[in-house]
């Protein structure tokens, strides 16, 4: 455990102004508050705010930042009220020190949908003061290192998993390229210890079996260098191993080339002596095309800026080469926390040439004034936020790992992470599955769309819901996600069914009817088994889908009566037995004749008809416009008028059949059925004739008084939304 002297030693070896009392006032009070607390190693619980601290010493941190680190988890963990800690330091140690709690508490109740928001809510803090970043990142790296002492795995992964996606960027982002590389391997070291494993003993045996190598390429780099004149000290960079994997992933490549995994730094005293440096390469050595990057003069938005370039160097290997000047390498390691080192010092110089960086010069002045101090930090994260949103900066970590996945937005700002190819309608289920069962339409960034849109990353998604509505037949054609599918396959087959059996039980009724018995259910539960029913539900499904029809229902129930549904061609028109008399409304026919109704184009009172005599038969009744008239045009001895009788007072039912193209949405059954019902028609079969993803085909028996009441029918659907169109059925 670092000592109370040893933090203040190390804090004014960079600072000799340091405020050694509230230093040491902090050291004690985090360690009163703590306790007897201890960690999961068993540890004193201080041991770890005081390493906090000293990760933020390497850093070289403001006095404020250090005694934040030491009170970081005081308010979160301890009785210690935020009062208290304003009280014993003031103000600003206060808004600091709540600023981590903050975060801290963000992170218990993170889940994966929760992290983006976490992500935003950091930015904020991040606007607010850099500093409760760092402490935050200090915090997680010193988590990240004592991460083995927690004893259950799926925590373990869990808090590698959020290292990975949003320290390690986050880290990054700020340019702190060494604490994203330790981050980053101790999360990779969890998660995927085998990879990590096989990369570092690679490492090992390249080290081990090409040391010469690197340290001749080194050597001759330095050499050529000096000879030339300019001052330079070269190093070789190991690329970290969660670097090195990412790039086989990301590009596919085995682990081979030396330009893959060591740069080469040559470190030189100012920015003129790395464009000379830059000559003195490209002279000696043949460049690798597409390889250099002047990000001096445009630096990455992070504030990184170097000379990258590629050559065919030393000992004729491809290697790659970073110039730079030492506050350059500084800022690249350590990226805000080193800019905050160099502006402290108030020594503009060693940025070296700031003014041409996007980093504003800060106003220093006499005014030591909080805001103008921090006033650049501020500009800079303005510009990291302008530079690239949530959403790329999501797209440029999360997804070099999630190729295969889009992360889109609530309007809340909750990330909904989703496979590639994800429409809103799985957007929707993955939120909740009311929204999914309710979703009417959709809006991305703002704007209206289909629901069977792709989803992009990033895109903002609002869907849109109405009460009552129900998932669609066709969303199961463009829905990718396992939850969506399994939804709307159930929702549908239930819907389906219900109104299968709603259907079925009519049609069965009908026919007790027609036969003159009273309905019971219990007259059905004797011919389930040759039916090959399970139940009287299923029974009802199968006429009401069609697979059995209700004459056959009825036929087995009461086998006296003919099974007239199994000849389809002519069925005989039964009079009603309470009827008298022949009860066939027809004028022009001789006493006795057999009647029966064209199955074809199924006359209705009112339709101008015709009789045709069929042998054994007696008399077909066709509309005059039926087509299948045309076969008896060469035997018009077999044509005889016949009317419809006008004075009738008994009504009389046909059936009307209508040949109709519905959408394949769950609910059109049920509308068809009330529309028709509402207009006193009442569906004695239905068929399905073809079923496409979007629509079906289907014909329905309506029993009808006469065509006017059909086609009031027929006026009714045809206004139906769901109903693309409604035809009589012509045969
Ligand atoms: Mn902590």
């Amino acid at each position: 455990m670092i000592r109370q002297y040893e933090l203040v030693d190390r804090v004014r070896a960079y600072d000799p102004d340091v405020d050694e009392d509230v230093l040491n006032r902090a050291y004690v009070f985090a360690l009163k508050a703590h306790g007897a607390q201890t960690r999961a190693n068993g540890d004193p619980y201080f041991s770890h705010p005081l390493e906090v601290a000293g990760i933020l010493t390497n850093l070289k941190l403001d006095t404020a930042s250090i005694v934040t680190a030491l009170l970081h988890d005081v308010i979160e963990d301890t009785d210690v009220k935020l009062a208290d800690i304003e009280k014993a330091f003031g103000k600003e140690i206060g808004r600091l020190v709540n600023g981590v709690t903050k975060l801290t508490r963000i992170e218990l109740q993170s889940d994966q949908t929760k992290q983006a928001e976490n992500f935003r809510k950091f930015v904020l803090a991040m606007s607010e003061d850099i500093r409760v970043l760092l402490v935050k990142l200090a915090d997680r790296l010193h988590n990240m290192r004592t991460l083995n002492f927690i004893p259950k795995p799926e925590k373990r992964s869990r808090i590698a998993s959020e290292t990975l996606e949003i320290y390690a960027p986050l880290a990054d982002r700020i340019g702190m390229q060494a604490m994203k590389d330790e981050l980053e391997d101790l999360a990779f070291a969890q998660l995927n210890t085998e990879a990590r494993a096989s990369i570092v003993k690679r490492l090992e045996y390249l080290r081990g079996g090409g040391q010469d190598l690197i340290q001749k390429i080194i050597a001759e780099l330095q050499a050529k260098l000096t000879e030339s004149g300019v001052e330079a000290k070269v190093k070789g960079r190991e690329k970290a191993p969660y670097s090195i994997w990412r790039k086989m992933q990301h590009k596919n490549v085995a682990f081979e080339q030396l330009s893959d995994i060591i740069a080469f730094r040559v470190v030189v005293p100012t920015a003129d002596k790395c464009y000379e440096a830059l000559g003195v390469l490209h002279a000696l050595y043949p460049s690798v095309p597409g390889r250099f990057k002047d990000y001096i003069s445009t630096p990455k938005p992070n504030g990184y800026r170097s000379i990258h370039t590629g050559v065919i160097g030393p000992q004729r290997q491809r290697i790659e080469v970073q110039i730079r000047t030492d506050a350059m390498d500084e800022v690249a390691e350590y990226g805000v926390a080193a800019h905050w080192h160099y502006k402290r010092q108030g020594s503009d110089a060693a940025l070296d040439g700031a003014d041409k960086a996007i980093i504003p010069a800060p106003t220093m002045g006499g005014a030591k004034s909080e805001s103008a101090q921090y006033r650049w930090l501020r500009e800079l994260l303005d510009i990291l936020e302008h530079a690239s949103g949530p959403e790329e900066f999501l797209e440029h970590t999360k997804l070099e790992m999630f190729q295969d996945q889009v992360f889109c937005f609530t309007p809340k700002g909750e990330l909904i992470q989703l496979p590639r190819g994800a429409t809103p309608v799985d957007f929707a289920y993955a939120v909740h599955s009311q929204i999914g069962d309710t979703c009417v339409g959709a809006k991305i960034n703002g704007r209206i769309v289909q629901l069977r849109s792709t989803l992009q990353n990033g895109d903002q998604v609002d869907i849109i819901t109405s009460k009552g509505q129900t998932p669609s037949a066709d969303w199961e054609d463009f829905v990718v996600t396992g939850k969506a599918k399994a939804r709307v396959r159930r929702y549908v087959r239930i819907q389906r069914r219900g109104q299968y059996m709603t259907l079925g039980r009519t049609v069965i009724e009908k026919e007790f009817r027609h036969e003159g018995y009273a309905f019971t259910e219990k007259a059905l539960d004797g011919v389930l088994k040759t039916l090959q029913a399970p139940t009287i539900d299923d029974l009802y499904a199968m006429v009401g889908e069609g697979l059995v029809t209700g004459r056959e229902v009825i036929h087995t129930v009461f086998p006296g009566t003919k099974p007239t549904a199994k000849n389809p061609q002519s069925p005989v028109v039964k009079p009603k037995p309470r009827k008298e008399g022949s009860g066939v409304p027809l004028r022009g026919l001789i006493p006795g004749m057999a009647v029966h109704y064209a199955r074809c184009c199924h006359p209705l009172p009112g339709d101008r008809i015709v009789g045709i005599v069929t042998t054994g038969k007696g008399v077909t009744v066709h509309t005059i416009d039926c087509v299948n008239l045309e076969a008896f045009s060469d035997t018009p001895e077999r044509w005889i008028d016949v009317a419809w009788e006008t004075d009738t007072t008994m009504p009389e039912h046909h059936i009307g059949r209508l040949h109709m193209i519905a959408s394949n949405e769950t609910g059109t059954i049920g509308t068809l059925g009330t529309v028709i019902g509402k207009n006193q028609g009442n569906i004695t079969n239905l068929k399905f004739v073809a079923r496409s993803t979007d629509f079906f085909e289907i014909l329905v028996d309506v029993e009808v008084t006469d065509v006017r009441h059909l086609t009031n029918i027929i006026a009714a659907l045809r206004a139906t939304p769901a109903i693309n169109s409604v035809e009589r059925s012509r045969g």
